[in-house]
Parts: C-alpha cells; structure tokens; sequence
C-alpha cells in the first residue's frame, strides 16, 4: 500500500536565492512591482507550506506589458532583426537553459509537486530541446511564387508571391501541469517567427516562467519581446485576452476556459489557438504480452501524477487477457511510491494543489456511487500535502462522469471490450479528441484502426511520447491548431499574397 516515504528537504542555495527574490514582474527586460501591490502566495503541495510570493498582475500592468511587446514588434532591433540574429538568440536561451537546468528542475518540482528526476529529464530536458529545434525554424520561414492567371492591361502580366509574416503581438496562458515546458511550446515558435509576446503562467507554479525571463534577459533578447506577468485568470488572463493591442492568443489549459476564451476572443476576432484536456483511450489488443500491457498502462495514467491531458485515462482491454491486465495494473498503482518532489526515492509526487486533489477524490467517490469497483487506491492519504493514491476503477460504463470527463490525477478507468469492430466507437465515444493509443503487434488490425480514432495524435506500443517536430493538438472539443512543427510555425504566421503587375 502506497504511504508517503518522506518529508520534503530544504532548497539549494541557488533556489533559496530565488524564492526570496522580490515578487515582480518582468516587462520591457525589467523588473517592476505590480501597480496594485497585490501578492500571490506561492505554494509547496508537498506539505502545504508557503514557498514564495509572486506579483498579481492587474489591467494597469497588463497595459504596460501590451504596449512594451507592441514597440518591440513594430520597432527597433527586433522589428529589423534577421532570422540567424533570431536563431542565435534562442540558442543562447537554451544554453542557458541547459547551464540552469539543476536550479529548473528543482524550481519545477518545488512548485508543481512532480518529482525533481523527471522534471530534469523530461520538462527540462525537453524545454531545451524545444528551443533548439525552434531556433532552427527562424531561418527556414518561406512562401512561394504562384503563377496568376489574372488579365490586365493589354502588353501586361501579373507576377504573385507568398510571405509569412509574424502574427503580431501574442497572450500565451498556460497551465500547471508542465510549466516551463508549455512556456517553451509557446514562446518557441513566437520568437522563431518573430512575434513578440506576453506570457501568463498558471496562478499555481509561476515560478519557472519567472526564472526564464531572468534567462531570457541575459541571452539578450531586446527590451518588450519576451515579458511575463503572473496572475490569476479570471483577472490578469481575462484582460490580455480582450485587449484590443493582442494580436492572437495560444492557450493551454481546461475546455471550459478555453471556451470562454474563444468567446471573448471573438469580439476583436484575434487568432486563437487551443490545446485543451482529453480523455484518451488505451486500447490493448489479446496478442499483447500481459507484461508490456501493464508497464504502458500503467505509464500512460501515472506518469506526472495523471496530470497530463493527454493521460491514458481509459483502459480498454480486450476480453482473453482483461483480467491479468487489470491485477497487473492495479499491482503497480498499489506498488508507486508517494513522497515529496526533491526525495530520490519518490516516484510520484503529490497533486498541484488541494483543489485538485479535492477534484480528484470528489470523482473517485462520484466512481465508487456509479458503481465502479475500486481495484487500487481510492482511499486518502492521511498525511499534510496533497497526495492521492493511484487509483484503478474497474466494472465502469460510458455513461458513468469518471468515463466522460477528464479528471486530471491518477485515476485509471478501466473496462474489458470483445470485438475488434466496435471499440472505435467505445474509444470516440466522449467530446475529447487529443490522443489514443493502439497496443498491438497485428499490423493488419492497427492499421485499419488508426483511421478510425478521433484523435489528434495515436501512439502505437507506446503512450505519450511528444517531439517539437511531431504537431500536437486535439480534434473534437480537445482543441483547436497544432503545436509543434512547421504547424506551429504557421500557427504563428499571417500569410501575406503580394501580387505585382509587371
Ligand atoms: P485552466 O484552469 O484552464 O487554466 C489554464 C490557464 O488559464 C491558467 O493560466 C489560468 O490562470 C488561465 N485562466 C483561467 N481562467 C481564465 C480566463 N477566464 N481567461 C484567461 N485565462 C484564464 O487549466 P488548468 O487546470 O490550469 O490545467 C489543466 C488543464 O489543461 C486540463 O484540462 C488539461 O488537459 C489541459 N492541458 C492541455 C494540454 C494540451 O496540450 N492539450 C496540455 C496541458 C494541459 P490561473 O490558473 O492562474 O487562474
Ligand atoms: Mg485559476
């Protein structure tokens, strides 16, 4: 039975440094207090306690930060910048990045829960790499020559072209769960197309965008092109998104949000992308070996506490290899080992905040009063922090919430299914769309299934892996655009025909 192993241990020095930094914000490369002085608690939710402050952005500051990335699109040294001067900057960035990484991963856990280990190898380890691959995007921007059928004056022609050009002045609000990383996905292709930006980290681990602005100050980016206020969404978020002086906004976050953003988003009709939850379906074919369907299963709902959209949440076995599955699964929730991020021994951290372990053991009883049968976890765990057990409901349907709706922590759901002919339908069967897996090593069957799922990206024999050259983004209400690739880069582009008489 999992218990927590630890309590958490003391910060470096090179952390403690920067917890007990002045809560500012980072506009036109400076550091300045929100105009209102209001103050957000920053927490630890190993064990609750209070780490750091951070400044409350408000309209004032928000105006300030608009106008700053507004002067840095249109003039000066970025506005004139070429593409290698551009790329050589988010190179720069991701040295640094690379020669923080320690001082990252230990913020990152500090402030999200996840386990320092991962958060070194995964969020900032692929931070880097992100900008590295975005760095290189800078100088391969083009357009195309298009021959144009058009009449003009007699003796006359007309010759066209393509440009792509920087969309403009870019809001990008994240979530929780990846912090930096998400700050990555979305300032990458903005300075790599030459858009300037205002970023809002999520209220509850705003930390690591606060130590990547510092990074960014020193690679030397030019006053206004990167700046970063913390807040809450409903106030600071909200006013970057109806600000007549953004251009477009990218979001990463819950569908709900994400639709109010498109909303109010409509009424200056700015460019909008989302990313948003999901409800992704592991789908495990009879001619698995059991073994390799319990290690991805169980990878594919606990890997970052369940906090991933695209989180393998619904497992769907088929019937001759169900039941070993489904012990083998329930074995390895039972087998994880909770504790504080920085502990070595930790193989999961608590969730981000104790609304959401809240959220999450709410739905584990909205489970259990559905008729679900808990095979592992359910129960609190009786410690300070915000802990939840791995936990596997068996015996549920689709009509049951915790099948429906995403729940963003370590639930697994999961049902055994006969017929290879109808589990496209089981598995589309929510208003999510982000991601699926297909576990199988019969060729024949995985290919005709791929087509079938609704869903922005199917991994096959694995669950999760992501790559800055690989889009990512959801069908259905999963979202809208891709990030990733050139998709991002056009994402981030206005497609200008020039058309000239000659
Ligand atoms: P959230 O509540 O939607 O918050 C995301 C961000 O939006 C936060 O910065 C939040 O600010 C801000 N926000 C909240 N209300 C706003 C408003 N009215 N206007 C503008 N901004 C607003 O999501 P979350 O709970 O932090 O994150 C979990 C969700 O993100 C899950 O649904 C998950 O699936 C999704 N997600 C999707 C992807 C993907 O790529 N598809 C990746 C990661 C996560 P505050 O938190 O500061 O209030
Ligand atoms: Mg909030």
């Amino acid at each position: 039975m999992s218990a927590v192993i630890a309590e958490q241990s003391a910060p470096s020095s090179a952390v403690a440094r920067f917890l007990s930094r002045r809560p500012q914000l980072f506009i036109n490369n400076e550091w300045v207090d929100a105009k209102s002085g209001k103050l957000i608690p920053v927490i630890d939710p190993a064990n609750g306690r209070n780490i750091a402050s951070v400044a409350d952005a408000g309209e004032a500051d928000v105006d300030a930060a608009v106008a700053a990335a507004r002067r840095a699109l249109e003039h000066g040294d970025w506005a004139d910048m070429r593409p290698a001067k551009r790329e050589a900057l988010i190179w720069r960035l991701s040295d640094l990045i690379e020669q923080n990484a320690d001082e990252l991963a230990e913020l990152e856990s500090l402030d999200n829960g996840k386990t320092k280990f991962m958060a070194n190898i995964v969020d900032v380890a692929g931070t880097r790499n992100y900008f590295r691959y975005m760095a290189g995007w800078a100088t391969k921007i083009e357009g195309s020559t298009i021959d144009v059928s058009a009449g003009g004056p007699p003796g006359t022609k007309f010759q066209a072209q393509t440009r792509r050009e920087p969309v403009g002045v870019v809001a990008q609000i994240i979530p929780w769960n990846f912090p930096l990383a998400m700050a990555a996905w979305k300032l990458g292709p903005a300075l790599a197309t030459g858009c300037t930006c205002i970023l809002k980290p999520a209220e509850q681990t705003p930390l690591t965008a606060l130590r990547l602005a510092e990074l960014i100050a020193e690679a030397g980016f030019p006053p206004g092109v990167v700046n970063v206020l913390t807040g809450y969404g409903e106030t600071t978020g909200a006013a970057l998104v109806r600000h007549p002086g953004v251009d477009k906004v990218a979001f990463t976050g819950s569908g709900e949000v994400g639709k109010l953003i498109n909303k109010s988003a409509t009424d200056t009709l700015k460019r909008v992308s989302l990313e948003l939850g999901g409800k992704s379906p592991v789908i495990m074919l009879q001619d698995m070996d059991v073994q390799t369907a319990v290690g991805g299963a169980a990878q594919a709902i606990f890997f970052n506490a369940g906090q991933v959209c695209a989180a393998g949440s619904r497992l769907y076995v088929q019937r001759d290899i169900y039941d070993q599955v489904l012990e083998g699964v329930a074995g390895a929730a039972n087998a994880i080992k909770l504790g504080p991020g920085l502990s070595p021994d930790t193989e999961m951290g608590p969730l981000v905040s104790s609304e959401q372990q809240q959220r999450v053991m709410d739905y584990i009883q909205a489970g259990r009063s559905e008729g679900a049968s808990v095979m592992a976890g359910g129960e609190p765990v009786d410690h300070p922090g915000y802990f939840v057990k791995p936990t596997v409901l068996a015996s549920v349907n689709n009509s049951m919430r915790v099948v429906q709706e995403e729940i963003f922590g370590p639930v697994l759901v999961a049902e055994r299914f006969d017929d290879l002919n109808e589990i496209a339908d089981i598995a589309n069967a929510t208003p999510y769309g982000l991601s699926a897996s297909i576990w199988s090593n019969d060729l024949r069957a995985v290919n005709r299934l791929i087509p079938k799922i609704k869903a922005g990206t199917v991994w096959v024999n694995c669950h999760g892996p992501v790559d800055p050259n690989m889009p990512f983004g959801g069908f259905k209400q999963s979202g809208t655009g891709r990030e990733s690739g050139r998709a991002a880069i056009e994402m981030y582009t206005e497609l200008k025909s020039v058309c000239m008489m000659i």
